[in-house]
This record gives C-alpha cells, sequence and structure tokens, in this order.
C-alpha cells in the first residue's frame, strides 16, 4: 500500500482554513505522516506614486508576517494539533509553496480548492498552480459553495 510520510498543508487566513486543515490531520493520522502548515506573506508591491511606500512595505510586511504567524498558532492550539510544524514564508504563495514542497521532500500537498482568488473558477488560482507545478501528489478540499 503506498503511504505518504510528509504532509505540507497550504493555509490562507480564510474562514475555509480549519477545514482545509482537518482533512489535512485526518490523512497524517491515517498515514502516520508528519504535518507543516505553511501560510505566505504576498509581498506588497512598491508604487512610485505613493510616497509612503519606500517607508511603509517593510513594517506592513513584517506586521502581516507577526499576523500570520499569530493566526497558525492559533489555529494549532483551537485545533489541538500537537507534533506540528508551521511556516510563514514570504513571496509568491504558489512558487513559495512548491519551493518548500521540493526541498523538503514533502509527497502529499494538502490545499482547498478555493480560497479568495477563486471561488467563481474551478480552482483557485493557488491550488491550480500548485497542482499543475508540483512533483508530488495534491488533495484538493472542496471549502464554500
Ligand atoms: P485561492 O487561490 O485564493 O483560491 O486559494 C486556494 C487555496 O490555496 C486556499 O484554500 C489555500 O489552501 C491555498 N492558499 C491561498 N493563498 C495562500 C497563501 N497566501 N498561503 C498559503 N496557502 C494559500
Amino acid at each position: 500500500m503506498s503511504t505518504y510520510n510528509k504532509i505540507l498543508v497550504a493555509v490562507d487566513l480564510s474562514r475555509e482554513a480549519g477545514l482545509v486543515v482537518t482533512r489535512a490531520r485526518e490523512l497524517a493520522q491515517l498515514y502516520g505522516a508528519t504535518l507543516t502548515l505553511i501560510h505566505v506573506v504576498e509581498p506588497l508591491v512598491a508604487m512610485e506614486d505613493y510616497e509612503l511606500t519606500p517607508v511603509l512595505p517593510l513594517e506592513i510586511e513584517k506586521t502581516f508576517e507577526q499576523q500570520a504567524k499569530n493566526f497558525l498558532s492559533s489555529l494549532v492550539s483551537d485545533m489541538g494539533l500537537s507534533g506540528v510544524e508551521t511556516i510563514v514564508g514570504i513571496g509568491a504563495p504558489k512558487r513559495e509553496i512548491l519551493n518548500y514542497a521540493r526541498a523538503q521532500d514533502i509527497d502529499l500537498i494538502v490545499i482547498g480548492a478555493h480560497g479568495r482568488h477563486g471561488i467563481a473558477i474551478l480552482l483557485g488560482s493557488t491550488a491550480n498552480a500548485v497542482l499543475h507545478g508540483t512533483h508530488c501528489d495534491v488533495m484538493c478540499i472542496r471549502v464554500g459553495k
């Protein structure tokens, strides 16, 4: 029987994130796999037109990064998860998720079929890009309607 050893779950900050993590946890328990939660903060694009942007983006990014860390910690404690690793990356979510998965030899990525970007199409843009760029299996969790 095939098995998974290292499961990575992609967590956005939506209300559905808990559902995606719940499914990932079930799979980790089923296969005796380790579970890692990853959230990626998208960097702000500097715009020449705004005078404040040379000063603010780094601060704002740090704030977002801290908020993401807090969000993941709350999720872990609210769900009573133990032994899980949490990662906060900065960059394009699809690229960071794929890079991390490859670098860490992840063998299953669990991702929501939709999040903030994708409710109107079959798969959200992140799920779609991960599905097409990955070296390993991907499970898309149906969320929302
Ligand atoms: P979307 O591309 O916004 O439709 O999101 C689809 C799924 O991709 C979500 O349910 C999450 O599992 C994952 N995802 C989206 N954005 C992020 C992010 N910034 N960091 C980690 N995972 C994400």
